[in-house]
């Protein structure tokens, strides 16, 4: 056997490498984790967030809706991103989020949105934690507590008693110090 083509270490299972090479052409270590930091995720959902965040704001400015956005992310892209449509559309249904998954469902061609993640300017509501539920979206990031909602009138229900009823596949996180809640405060004057 050529002495050059013995396993380079007792992890390396390819037997082609430089005895003991893998110390130092493996850049990332061998049995390290390959997430990113916390900080990292961290500043990844603010960034999502903060589009969801001025959705809110643009459907508000052009008289389509109410004060909230949606995102939906794939790959770390964004699919789209969508307000609140009720008014403009005479529909009760038209929450940021239904609207978000609607027209990804559209854009993407498949009713499964299994591989994407969505992010909420506000907390969502039953109607549309129903909707996150058969997307079969993986993971829900928001920003403002439906009380702020409710602190100028808005409905403040949400889907908490479904949380422990039945979306065992979902991932809810609450997204702190984004500036969600101040949504309300800046365009109460618009509905109050
Ligand atoms: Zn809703």
């Amino acid at each position: 056997m050529n002495p050059k083509k013995l396993k380079c270490c007792p992890w390396c299972g390819y037997g082609t490498g430089t005895r003991y090479g893998y110390r130092t052409t493996r850049k990332q270590p061998f049995f390290g984790s390959q997430k990113p930091s916390r900080r990292a995720a961290e500043d990844r959902d603010h960034k999502f967030l903060r589009i969801a965040i001025e959705e809110a704001y643009k459907g508000v400015e052009c008289g389509d809706g109410r004060p909230y956005g949606a995102v939906i992310v794939r790959n770390d892209e964004v699919v789209v991103s969508c307000h609140n449509m009720v008014l403009r559309n005479k529909d009760p249904t038209a929450h940021a989020e239904i609207t978000a998954i609607r027209e990804a469902s559209q854009k993407l061609d498949q009713i499964s949105l299994a591989d994407c993640e969505i992010y909420a300017s506000c907390e969502s509501c039953p109607m549309c934690f129903g909707a996150i539920h058969f997307s079969r979206i993986k993971r829900l990031a928001y920003g403002a507590t439906a009380e702020a909602a409710g602190s100028i009138g808005f409905s403040s229900f949400t889907g908490d008693a479904w949380k422990d009823a039945g979306f065992p596949q979902l991932e809810i996180k609450k997204i702190d110090d984004s500036g969600a809640e101040q949504v309300f405060e800046m365009t109460k004057g618009k509905f109050i």
